[in-house]
C-alpha cells in the first residue's frame, strides 16, 4: 500500500474503503501540512492502492494483460450499496480523472441557471437539469455515479437532507416507495428505469438518500444524466432555507469511491433573481472592499455557459417608469418588490465605499415602499374566518 499523495504516484488508484479502520490510515494523514486541507479531509478515509489489490480484494481473477477494470461484474452481496454516515464533501478527481460539467445545452433562462462564479445551480422545483460526467472510460467502462444532497454549512452537515412533510406526504399517498418519496433529488427518468437506483434507508437516521445511476461507456463522449429537485429550499419542515449541495461520487458496483465532485444548488421559484442576489452578495462584495472588475474573480473553468458579467454592474442613471397598467395585485407587487430588493441590495453593497452615491437611493426607496403599501392596502381582503 502506498503512502504518497496521488500526484506523486500516477500508477496508483485513489480509493476510499468503507471497511478500513481509521487507525490504519492515520499515518498517511501526517503528510498533510495545510491546515485547511486537514480540516476538509478529517472525515475522509483515503488510501492509495495498487489496482491489483482491488481485484484480489473483490475476489475474482484479473485477466492477464487486460487494463480494463471489470469490477462492476464482480459478485457482491449488496446492490445497490447505501452509504451510511455523513458523506465527505472534499472533491477529488482521482486517478480516473472524474470531472463533471453542468450541461449548457439544457440551461433554460427561466427555470435553470448555473453560476460559474459560485459553482451553484439555480433551478425551480420539478425542472430538469442535466449534468455531464467524464472519467477514464478505457480503464473503467462500467461505473456508477451517486448523487447525494447534503447541507453545505458545517453546522448542518451532520443532518440528513429530507423532503418536507407536505411533499413527502403527497408522494407517499400516491404510492411512491418511502426511500424515493423522502429524497429531495430525483432522476428525470421514470421510477423503475433500468440502471437508476434510489438508495437510503428511511428507518436508519445515518443512511443518506442518494440516486445511483449506472453508465456503460463505449466511447470518449461524456455521459449525461438529468435530475430534478422534488422540494424547494424554502420548504419548511424540509430543507428550510439551509444551503444545500449535491455530492457526485464515481463508484464501482461495490460502492467504492474513485472520485468526487460537488455542485451547490438552490431550488427556488425565481432562479434568475436569486442568482443575481447571491452573486452580488457573495461574489464581488464579499470582502467589503472596492469593487473588483468581474474578469478578475474566479474566471470560469469552461466558457460553454454564458454568464452575464454585467450582473454586478450598478449604474447611477435614474429611470422614470411610464404609467403602466398591471393586472393583478400579485404581479404588480412582485415587480415592485423585486425593484425594491435590488435597490436595497445596491445600497448594501455600495454604502461603505460610495456613501455619496448611495444617498440618492434613500428617498426613492421610501417612495417605492409607499407605492407597495398602497397596493397592499387595495388588495381584496381575505374572507372572514368561519365562526364556530
Ligand atoms: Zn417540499
Amino acid at each position: 500500500m502506498g503512502s504518497k499523495l496521488a500526484d506523486d504516484s500516477p500508477d496508483y488508484i485513489i480509493m476510499e474503503h468503507h471497511d478500513m479502520p481509521y487507525e490504519e490510515l492515520a499515518s498517511d494523514f501526517q503528510i498533510f501540512t495545510d491546515p485547511d486541507l486537514m480540516l476538509n479531509m478529517e472525515n475522509i478515509e483515503t488510501s492509495n492502492i495498487d489496482l491489483s489489490d482491488i481485484v484480489h480484494q473483490a475476489g475474482y481473477p484479473q485477466s492477464p494483460g487486460s487494463e480494463t477494470m471489470d469490477i462492476a461484474s464482480a459478485s457482491i452481496v449488496e446492490f445497490p450499496f447505501s452509504p451510511q454516515g455523513r458523506p465527505p464533501h472534499f472533491p477529488f478527481a482521482g486517478n480516473l480523472n472524474f470531472t463533471l460539467e453542468v450541461n449548457s445545452k439544457d440551461v433554460h433562462k427561466k427555470t435553470f441557471l448555473y453560476s460559474h462564479r459560485l459553482n451553484r445551480i439555480y433551478v425551480d422545483r420539478k425542472c430538469n437539469f442535466s449534468i455531464q460526467f467524464n472519467w477514464d472510460y478505457i480503464i473503467a467502462p462500467q461505473m456508477f455515479v451517486r448523487a447525494t444532497v447534503v447541507f453545505s454549512d458545517e453546522t448542518q452537515a451532520e443532518k440528513r437532507v429530507e423532503r418536507c412533510v407536505q411533499h413527502y406526504h403527497e408522494s407517499s399517498t400516491a404510492g411512491m416507495q418511502a426511500e424515493i418519496a423522502k429524497n429531495v433529488l430525483h432522476s428525470s427518468r421514470e421510477i423503475g428505469t433500468q440502471g437508476v437506483y434510489y438508495c437510503g434507508n428511511v428507518d436508519m437516521a445515518d443512511s443518506w438518500y442518494s440516486v445511483l445511476v449506472q453508465f456503460d461507456r463505449t466511447g470518449p463522449e461524456p455521459c449525461t444524466h438529468a435530475y430534478q429537485f422534488s422540494c424547494k429550499n424554502s420548504c419548511t419542515t424540509g430543507i428550510n432555507r439551509r444551503a444545500i449541495a449535491i455530492i457526485f461520487t464515481l463508484e464501482d458496483k461495490t460502492g467504492k469511491v474513485y472520485g468526487r465532485q460537488k455542485v451547490g444548488a438552490r431550488v427556488c421559484a425565481c432562479p434568475r433573481r436569486d442568482m443575481v442576489k447571491d452573486e452580488t452578495a457573495e461574489g464581488v462584495y464579499k470582502t467589503g472592499k472596492k469593487r473588483i472588475p468581474s474578469n478578475q474573480i474566479d474566471p470560469p473553468k469552461t466558457k460553454k455557459i454564458k454568464v452575464e458579467n454585467n450582473l454586478m454592474e450598478f449604474d447611477d442613471k435614474v429611470y422614470k417608469l411610464p404609467p403602466l397598467e398591471i393586472v393583478g395585485s400579485r404581479a404588480a407587487l412582485c415587480g415592485l418588490k423585486t425593484m425594491l430588493e435590488m435597490m436595497e441590495l445596491a445600497v448594501e453593497c455600495r454604502k461603505k465605499n460610495e456613501p455619496d452615491v448611495t444617498a440618492q437611493y434613500a428617498q426613492r426607496i421610501v417612495n417605492l415602499k409607499n407605492a407597495i403599501q398602497k397596493i397592499e392596502n387595495l388588495k381584496t381582503p381575505p374572507p372572514p374566518p368561519l365562526s364556530q
